[in-house]
């Protein structure tokens, strides 16, 4: 681990830290996207039935009818979603803000953090979270709670009761879809994301730490803006798990400490380092 001593005294000083967690993170908590490992002894049905061997193939599936869709869907909700319980490093992430003011934005669409316990009001699902859905007419009627819906369905493996159970658009009549961005019309979470502006807006001038977490090449959204962001309040600085010093700007080396290890290590050392 580079900068650690660094990275604990930027935290430590830090009244406000905003969590940017990416794809690497939702892998701690148990969600591996490409990951291949275990998905056909987890998923038995969805492998055989539609030849697909991760989280990501069975969600990129097309021209499935809506029950199928449904069912896949509802089968990784339950999976990793409702049966989620917080990770060591969650929970340690959650000792370590509990003492801060926080915001988190996050790529991993699991709603972990929201499971976690954090602030729902805290939290922005940059990618979506698909314990919601939302109208698949292509117009943005409204995001909905799926975990009733994803619950019954994940109770049952015939399609035709499935068919029964699939949620439609209360305005429009439309079967209702995963809020994730597997189609050309996602609409993200604009509640959200106007929280996470005016939170950024009303800390301009205060110590604020952006700490990164699993962000890798899978998530580059969640580098460059973060970076350029940073760069421009003084007041403002970067911890990052998964990069080496060498990898930020000029610009910010005064104020960042890139540790360059996994975030499980870096959350155990800033919780050290917090005693
Ligand atoms: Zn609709």
């Amino acid at each position: 681990m580079e900068n650690l001593i660094k990275a604990q005294q930027l935290v430590n000083e830090a009244e406000v830290i905003i969590v940017i967690a990416g794809n690497k993170f939702a892998k701690l908590e148990g969600l591996d996207l490409l990951g291949q490992d275990s998905f056909d002894q987890d998923f038995p049905l969805i492998a055989k039935k539609y030849d697909v061997h991760s989280i990501g193939s069975a969600l990129d599936l097309k021209e499935l009818a809506w029950s199928e869709k449904w069912f896949i869907w509802s089968q990784l909700i339950n999976k990793y979603s409702l049966m989620y319980k917080p990770s060591a490093t969650m929970k340690q992430l959650k000792e370590l803000l509990n003492k801060k003011k926080y915001f988190i934005a996050t790529a991993s669409f699991g709603n972990f953090f929201e499971k976690a316990g954090f602030n729902q009001n805290r939290i922005f699902n940059i990618f979506g979270n698909w314990t919601n859905m939302q109208c698949s007419s292509g117009i943005n009627h409204g995001l909905k709670n799926a975990t009733k819906v994803a619950t019954q369905i994940a109770a049952t493996t015939v399609l035709t009761d499935i068919e029964k159970l699939i949620p439609k658009c209360a305005v429009c009549g439309q079967p209702m879809e995963i809020h994730l961005p597997i189609t050309s019309h996602f609409y993200p979470d604009s509640d959200a994301n106007a929280r996470f502006r005016w939170f950024l807006t009303g800390n301009e001038a205060t110590k604020t730490v952006f700490l990164e977490l699993g962000v890798d090449e899978t998530s580059p959204q969640l580098f460059e803006p973060i970076i350029h962001l940073v760069d421009e309040y003084k007041q403002w600085s970067y911890v990052a798990a998964d990069y080496t010093q060498a990898m930020l700007p000029l610009t910010l080396q005064n104020r960042s400490a890139a540790v360059n290890t996994d975030s499980a290590s870096l959350v155990q050392a800033l919780i050290d380092g917090n005693k």
